[in-house]
């Protein structure tokens, strides 16, 4: 039998840090609502200053309290940070963070930590993703925000693998997290199309990040370089952060692979329907155009915006169920019709970037099967999405083809020497 506490009731270790909070908010809250909102810091400059700087300076380590948890459904940044900051003071953060990080994003079991001293706030910290973490931290009357990388001890492996089925499938078999297959996927997904053109025989090698943090694996990092074999045709990808700051996949010539368009809005699924100026209609028995392209996918599968741009509508319709349009540039417009459900914080007027989950797989409206209807119009008339000529984003700047060079003769020979190694093996 579980032991009960000194109340008398049965408290779980996670409920127990929420009675404490209460008891804070119950202390503290008259105090903290009465402040003034705190002045926040401008640029960029000195935000990371403020960041980088130490607060704790001259407190007693031993003053420091940290409450550690981790975000539920529903959480929004007042139920988190309420207790610690002012209501003004949360939606002025919010705001000011919106560059670097929406609030609206925080996401279901991701961790976070915040630490105060006294009655005094001194930080908040948020896990964003395996890479990135949100830095809010208070130095006397301002506030610093930041995207912080997150730190790890870095190992790279050399992992290889021929398709039989799929990418994940082939990764199982080579002892490897099928979820590889995604990033994988990722770095080809504006040459090849994954719902068409994997065929038996297809393979592939990559140079990937293990991380490791004081000794234990963390998981898999980045893929720092990757060779697709597609239908006999070889595809190279090698990553490079150019002087800026901006990270991207080039092939060995420094060409940008990415493009202005994904090949398509869903991973791993299956073409169902073309497009076509007539079709018959499976539901309506009649004849008539199907000016898109239908991917079928497992329920809830994940629907990503094919490029950047800001979501026009948003609603619901008997026909199209839940549907997002997004606008891009020089007129082109996307539309994914039959989502089960939207992803967080998508509404009408919010820019997407090239990537973003927006809504999940779904059957609304008149549909047969899970599947998004995905269309394309260009000047308001329908184009098929699988024929648009593709334009490529910057190659190389002429001063940095010496690093990339450098670079990719590393990467390239860590696969080169697997491959060998590979072959006097087998
Ligand atoms: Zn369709």
């Amino acid at each position: 039998m579980e032991k009960p506490d000194d109340t008398g009731m049965l408290i779980s270790p996670e409920k127990r840090i929420w009675v404490a909070v209460l008891v804070l908010v119950l202390v503290w809250g008259g105090l903290l609502c009465d402040s003034d909102a705190a002045a926040f810091s401008r640029t960029p400059e000195l935000q990371k200053e403020l960041i980088d700087r130490d607060v704790t300076d001259n407190i007693d380590p031993s003053e420091i309290k940290i409450i550690t948890g981790v975000f539920n459904g529903g959480d929004t940044a007042s139920c988190v940070l309420g207790p610690f900051l002012p209501l003004q003071t949360i939606y002025s953060l919010e705001k000011q963070s919106r560059p670097v990080f929406s609030f609206s994003r925080f996401k279901k079991g991701q961790p976070f930590q915040i630490s105060f001293v006294q009655d005094a706030f001194l930080s908040f910290e948020y896990e964003i993703d395996d890479q990135y973490r949100l830095v809010i931290k208070k130095n006397k009357e301002r506030f610093g925000i930041a995207r912080v990388p997150i730190q790890y001890e870095i190992r790279e492996q050399v992992i290889s693998a021929e398709i039989e089925s799929n990418i994940s499938v082939a990764l199982k078999q080579a002892g490897q997290p099928p979820s590889l297959a995604g990033d994988l996927a990722d770095i080809f997904a504006w040459d090849i199309d994954f719902a068409k053109d994997i065929q038996s025989g297809d393979r592939f090698q990559m140079l990937v990040e293990k991380r490791f943090k004081k000794g234990e694996f963390q998981g898999y990092g980045q893929i720092l370089a990757a060779v697709f074999v597609n239908k006999g045709r070889e595809y190279k990808a090698f990553q490079y952060t150019d002087t800026r700051g901006h990270a991207g996949y080039y092939d060995e010539n420094g060409r940008s692979l990415q493009k202005a368009f994904l090949k398509s809005p869903v991973k791993f699924s299956k073409i169902t329907s073309y497009f076509s100026t007539e079709r018959f209609h499976p539901i309506l028995k009649t004849s008539r155009p199907h000016p898109g392209v239908d991917y079928a996918a497992p329920k809830n599968t994940p629907i990503k915006t094919v490029a950047d741009g800001t979501i026009t509508q948003m609603a619901y319709n008997n026909t199209m169920g839940r549907y997002i349009t997004i606008r891009h540039f020089n007129g082109y417009e996307t539309s994914y019709y039959h989502m089960n459900s939207y992803a967080r914080g998508m509404k009408k007027g919010v820019s997407v970037v090239q990537g973003d989950v927006i809504g999940y797989v779904g059957k609304t409206g008149l549909a047969t099967g899970y599947h998004v209807c995905f269309r394309m119009t260009k000047n308001g008339s329908p184009v098929n999405p699988l024929k648009i000529a593709q334009t490529a984003a910057s190659p190389i700047s002429s001063n940095e083809k010496q690093q990339f060079s450098k670079t990719i003769a590393y990467y390239r020979e860590k696969l080169m020497t697997a491959e060998s190694l590979a072959r006097t093996t087998r």
